[in-house]
């Protein structure tokens, strides 16, 4: 019993830092030993070893390592792809077999689906291109309007020349412009945007119930362990009432008798204990894309967004009507300012204003002919004049959100929307 129970305090204390490494820096742990501890793990000990290296090599291991980790963090590669896939099935090659013996057919019979689902969405998530090729650049241009705020017309990527569709983003990893992109994500090795947010979602969906599963199955095991190993059922002759292993316990003799449990099953109660970690992070995922869904944003959008409200608390927002606007500013050429009509998006939802934010939070100038800058007073020795057609933008909600058509159609746009 005792190599048991040391083997189930190492498998405990690997998850827990992988835990802590990988989550650590959430802001719910603010202010909590995890965070201290994921300081700890991130730059109090890398500092450390730093400095020994200094002393011992001159750098020399620290600068291979920083090598390492720029092609980790900077390049496309699927090591964390595999940790997670390895995290999964190692998981349930130790779970299943050991409690087998003791599940019921339908809770056996959901397995197959439960554990495929990840996988197979996971597949998908990470074989499912948004990429913008010289074939799908027209199409990505007409799916979504510019809305003159987030995104603009006549601007090109300086590294795929082609003109930026409205919600699309260059990823440096992936070394393409992607469609709607919503965010790089490592797990998946890929970009999360216009093709694969369906995958994207339903890999989150199918891992929070896996890790629902896993959890109410260790539960469920163990405290039938715990029953039968504090109260025998000899003694209660299988009466209904007899009485719970917990009944009248103290919370620290409850959790020492789950210590005994998860130590005498520690590969059901490892992998248990982990599933319980991970389920508010994907839940926290979960919701968050639940929330982005409702508000019309992406992930990438949603980051601009706080830029733009940051900049109209500076006061140094602006906005001016696209129809006085555009007799200064005509539509740029087809090709890189789609025609409205020619646009996959409901008609008349377009940009009504146009939001530039200004260095200095002056008003934007016009030039004039000197006559009538003099005429209306204000001109200045190049014949600029304050151009009344712009004004401040107070408040966030002043600015309305294109891509927000209500819940139910972003949805739809978002899942089933695809080039
Ligand atoms: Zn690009
Ligand atoms: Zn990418």
């Amino acid at each position: 019993m005792g190599v048991i129970r040391t083997i189930g305090i190492v498998v405990l204390s690997i998850s827990f830092v992988v835990f802590v490494a990988l989550f650590g820096r959430l802001p719910v742990f603010r202010r909590t030993p995890i965070a201290f501890l994921h300081r700890l793990l991130w730059r109090h000990i890398p500092n450390a070893f730093i400095s020994v290296d200094e002393r011992l090599t001159g750098r020399r291991v620290t600068r291979s390592l920083a090598r390492t980790g720029n092609y980790l963090m900077n390049e496309k590669h699927p090591l964390i792809l595999i940790f997670f896939v390895l995290l999964q099935v190692v998981g349930e090659f130790l779970f299943i077999p050991a409690a087998w013996d003791r599940l019921s057919i339908n809770q056996i019979a959901v397995l197959p689906l439960l554990i495929i689902a990840p996988l197979a969405f996971l597949y998908l998530c990470n074989t499912t291109s948004s990429n913008i090729t010289s074939d799908n650049h027209r199409s990505a241009m007409l799916a979504y309007p510019y809305d003159f705020a987030l995104f603009h017309p006549g601007y090109f990527c300086s590294t795929c020349r082609f003109a930026k569709p409205a919600r699309s983003k260059h990823c440096s990893i992936c070394k393409a412009c992607i469609q709607k992109q919503d965010h790089h994500c490592i797990w998946v090795n890929n970009c999360v945007g216009r093709n694969n947010y369906l995958w994207f979602n339903l890999l989150l969906v199918s891992t929070a119930v896996l890790l629902f599963y896993g959890s109410y199955l260790g539960y469920i095991l163990l405290d039938q362990r715990l029953q039968e190993h504090l109260v025998p059922r000899a003694l209660t002759r299988g009466s209904f009432t007899a009485k719970r292993w917990s009944t009248r316990m103290t919370w620290g003799e409850y959790a020492h008798a789950w210590a005994w449990a998860v130590a005498m099953e520690w590969r059901i109660g490892a992998v248990m204990m982990l599933a319980m970690m991970c389920i508010p992070l994907a839940l926290g995922f979960l919701a968050y894309h639940i929330y982005l869904i409702w508000a019309g944003m992406t992930t990438n959008e949603s980051s601009k967004w706080s830029d733009w409200k940051e900049d109209i608390a500076d006061k140094v927002v602006f906005r001016a009507e696209m129809a006085q606007l555009r007799e200064t500013y005509p539509p740029l050429p087809e090709d890189v300012e789609p025609l409205d009509k020619d646009v996959k998006w409901p008609v008349g939802v377009r940009a009504k204003w146009w939001l530039v934010r200004t260095r200095d939070g002056k008003q934007p100038m016009r030039k004039v002919s000197r006559k009538a800058g003099k005429r209306e007073g204000e001109g200045d020795a190049d014949g600029e004049v304050r151009d009344e057609r712009w004004e401040r933008v107070s408040s966030i909600a002043q600015i309305e959100n294109l891509y927000d058509l209500g819940f139910w159609d972003n949805l739809w746009d978002g899942l089933f929307n695809r080039g």
